[in-house]
């Protein structure tokens, strides 16, 4: 019959309008900005660079390969890499962006640049109160507006990031155990080495 779709969406509206007074599950808006629905963890909006330990600059993951500058659909990212290289997060020398920008004017929450980075370097955020009143620099954020601590990546995405800590302790053991088997080897070698070669003759008194 014509308009039971119209008088069924109805239905559902009246039960849902006379419940909410009710029960408050069926209250489907919110007063924001003073309440505010948990956002699922999968929600993602604009990019952000995590950090190890307490300073941004020093913690900051990223290797500056630019791989994720080279995939990005829109190309909203800009990578200097440094001149210089500083620990990784294994201790390892590495280069660090001496800068790297995010247009989020450009950017389309596409997550490619997550997808790419072979570091765990770049993750999705959560904050989407980003409006600016300026139109254009106020959008491009700067690697120090990027820089954000993994305690801060926890409490956005607690599985996600959970299961990254345990990728990078994962493979700093695989690195510590590698390096210690070399050692081991390389001293094997040096000692087979060592008793192989012969005794220098001993003088006799004699000889004299
Ligand atoms: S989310 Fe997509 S568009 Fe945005 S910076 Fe990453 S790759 Fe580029
Ligand atoms: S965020 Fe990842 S992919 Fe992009 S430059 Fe840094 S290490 Fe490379």
């Amino acid at each position: 019959m014509i308009g039971t779709g119209i008088l069924k969406g109805m239905a559902v509206t009246a039960r849902n309008f006379v419940g909410s007074y009710f029960v408050k599950e069926r209250l489907i808006t919110v007063q924001y900005p003073e309440e505010r629905i948990p956002l699922p963890e999968n929600y993602r909006n604009f990019p952000f660079l995590p950090y190890d330990g307490d300073d941004p600059q020093a913690g900051l993951r990223c290797v500056a390969c630019k791989i994720c500058e080279k995939e990005c659909p829109p190309q909203c990212i800009y990578i200097i890499k440094s001149d210089d290289k500083k620990p990784d997060y294994m201790g390892k020398p590495q280069f660090y962006p001496a800068v790297f920008d995010i247009d989020i004017s450009v950017c389309m929450s596409c997550q490619i640049c997550v997808e790419v980075c072979p570091f765990e370097a770049i993750k999705m955020d959560k904050d989407f109160e980003l409006s600016k009143r300026e139109r254009f620099d106020a959008l491009l954020l700067r690697k120090e507006q990027l820089s954000k601590s993994n305690d801060y990546y926890h409490r956005i995405h607690p599985v996600e990031a959970a299961a990254v800590d345990k990728n990078l302790a994962d493979a700093a053991a695989a690195a510590e155990a590698k390096k210690k088997a070399a050692a081991e080897a390389a001293a094997k070698v040096a000692a087979a080495k060592a008793a192989a070669t012969p005794a220098p003759p001993t003088t006799s008194a004699s000889e004299t």
